[in-house]
């Protein structure tokens, strides 16, 4: 596939949930629209307990993305 990296993290976020991704899809929504250009994260234990994941409309545990291009 010839990926490039350029010194980012490497890491995948889905720019509709903002959910770090591991695999080829998106475990909330099932897309693939990534990308690697993020910065900052949260990581939502317990969404139902978290201001932070009622703000980003978050109803799952995982490592979330603060910002997204
Ligand atoms: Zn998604």
């Amino acid at each position: 596939m010839g990926m490039a990296t350029r010194g980012k993290t490497g890491i995948k976020v889905c720019r509709k949930c903002r959910i770090m991704v591991e695999k080829e899809i998106c475990a909330l929504c099932g897309g693939s629209d990534f990308t690697t250009t993020w910065s900052g994260f949260v990581i939502i234990l317990d969404p139902a307990k978290s201001g932070i994941a009622k703000k980003m409309e978050v109803s799952v545990p995982g490592k979330f993305a603060l910002r997204v291009r």
